[in-house]
């Protein structure tokens, strides 16, 4: 039976004669799925989690031309559903009912917002496994991996529940005696919140949060690979209770919906994670209204073993940096620098870490690395890795597609490479850990900061003082320390130079969605 039939909503069977241009994975690999496809997608619709509309002032919405996009699982390049194709009009729509909804969201007391994002995390926990299978349906992650996303996104709308509460402003001792002068914190107004593909629950929480606690709506985009997890999750808002038109989801057109955002006067503030490009392009477009903008763009991650790190913590730190999610996110480390007295011995026990990831369908037991999200990204790896090796880097570990074939790709390590190679100026995105040898620790910071993004950054030391020596010299926005997974909801998020501006999760994280507002009371000695 397929898909289609058993949903029996628009989702459909995965056609071989249409133009996707992958090759089918083998009967073995097939054996080795503990969980399949179908199952996951029918559960998913018994619980009515599975949503293929856009959610507009809290109805489900068909594309108003009746268009729609196909959504992919892309370890298998089946046809996972088929989902509205929005654009313009759609959008309109969806910002004047986060327009309409603000009036009254906004005004709720504090208390109020809060409990309805608990209510909102309570669920997402509540329907964590079906959660976290939906994610590995639309964006191949392991499941375990998948799992932890659910939890780390839900954290957010928690921690964000309780700092809704605590939104205090200022009383500031004036300059003439008879004025008193306060601050008030205030919510933006409507949010325009465009997230990717990578992380499809967590970047979005991590925006909808802070926003939904300081009183603003929202207008969300999710990406078009991987809308289900984000159709998801308003559903539970419904459920949670949260208005209709709180919480909007539009999908389809991306520079139809980008512009409609951008162009309304009514979206007082956009929140970004994407490509440095795209960011680019909305920071100039939210020129027009004058804008609020946070970015979370590209990054360039140097991870760096001094000589004097703990081998087995910086193997694996750097493993857990590079590999997981098969190194598809903006802070993978994209660059091992290796102190040249430890290089050979890092080298050879980080080679044989990558060698036992285990490479699969994210539903089968024991898989560390699932799929690339698309043939793009595939052919974006090979390109990489072959200007490096045009230019002296080699292959000591992988480098060709698996033999699982679709979008798998050999777990993957390039030694004697150097920061002029593509690999080391761009992200590579993919599971592909390129090795720098280094002298000195000024060398070290100088190659690590020689690069136009700067959002995450690793260091194996086990001396204190270069610890802090070296966080303090790198221009990064996150610093991990003998530690290769650093992301918290209760820590600032965020890049410096061209990865970024503004910051996510931990208390920093509401100021994006607050405006300050002065009031000064005048002429209070009068009786
Ligand atoms: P990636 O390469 O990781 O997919 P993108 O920056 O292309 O990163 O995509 C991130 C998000 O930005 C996605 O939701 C995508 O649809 C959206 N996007 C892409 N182009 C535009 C655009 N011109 N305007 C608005 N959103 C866009």
């Amino acid at each position: 039976m397929t898909l289609a039939a058993a949903l029996g909503v628009s989702l459909r069977s995965f056609n071989s004669a249409s133009s996707f241009p992958f090759i089918h994975c083998s009967a073995l690999f097939t054996r080795q799925i503990t969980m399949d496809a179908k199952s996951v997608a029918s559960q998913l619709k018994s619980s009515g989690l599975l949503r293929t509309q856009g959610l507009i002032g809290g109805k489900w919405t068909d594309a108003y031309d009746g268009k729609t996009i196909e959504v992919r699982n892309p370890a298998t390049g089946e046809v996972i559903a088929d989902v509205s194709c929005m654009g313009q009009k759609e959008t309109n729509d969806a910002i004047s009912s986060a327009y309409n909804a603000y009036n009254s969201w906004s005004k709720l007391t504090a208390t109020e917002r809060s409990k309805s994002l608990r209510k909102w995390y309570d669920l997402l926990v509540a329907h964590k496994e079906e959660l976290g299978q939906l994610i590995t349906l639309e964006q191949g992650k392991p499941l375990k991996e998948a799992l932890g996303e659910i939890s780390y996104g839900a954290g957010f709308l928690e921690f964000f529940s309780e700092e809704a509460k605590r939104i205090y402003g200022d009383i500031i001792p004036p300059a003439l005696a008879d004025r008193r002068l306060f601050v008030l914190k205030q919510p933006v107004g409507v949010v325009g919140a465009i997230t990717p593909w990578n992380f499809p629950l967590a970047m979005i929480t991590r925006k909808v949060g802070p926003a939904l606690a300081c009183g603003c709506t929202v207008v969300i985009k999710p990406s078009e690979l991987t809308p289900l997890t984000a159709l998801a999750a308003a559903e539970l808002s419904l459920q949670a209770g949260i208005p209709p038109g709180v919480v909007n989801v539009v999908m389809g057109n991306a520079p139809d919906i980008g512009n409609a955002l951008l162009a309304s006067p009514q979206v007082r503030k956009i929140t970004f994670t994407g490509s440095t490009a795209v960011g680019k392009k909305l920071m100039a477009g939210a020129a027009g209204t004058v804008k609020k903008v946070s970015l979370e763009l590209g990054g360039n991650a140097p991870c760096i073993v001094f000589d004097d790190a703990d081998v087995d913590v910086a193997v694996k730190g750097a493993l857990a940096a590079k590999f997981r999610n098969t190194g598809q996110t903006c802070v993978c480390a994209n660059r091992i620098l290796v102190q040249e007295g430890i290089y050979e011995k890092f080298a050879n026990a980080f080679s044989k870490a990558v060698q036992n990831l285990q490479v699969g369908d994210g539903f089968s037991d024991g898989v560390a690395q699932g799929p690339l999200i698309n043939e793009a990204a595939v052919q974006k790896v090979e390109s990489f890795i072959q200007d490096a090796t045009s230019k002296g880097a080699k292959v000591i570990l992988g480098g060709r597609r698996h033999s699982l074939g679709m979008t798998f790709y050999e777990p993957t390590v390039i030694s004697d490479v150097n920061n002029d190679m593509l690999i080391s100026r761009e992200e590579v995105f993919g599971p592909v850990a390129p090795l720098l040898r280094f002298k000195t620790e000024e060398d070290a910071i100088r190659i690590a900061n020689d690069t136009t993004a700067g959002l995450a950054a690793y260091i194996f030391t086990n001396n204190i003082q270069r610890s802090w020596r070296v966080s303090e010299a790198l221009e990064y926005g996150l610093v991990g320390v003998n530690e290769g997974l650093i992301s918290t909801e209760v820590a600032p998020f965020g890049g410096v130079k061209q990865s970024g501006l503004g910051r996510e999760g931990s208390k920093y994280g509401m100021d994006e969605y607050l405006e300050i507002k002065y009031v000064c009371l005048g002429n209070m000695n009068s009786s």
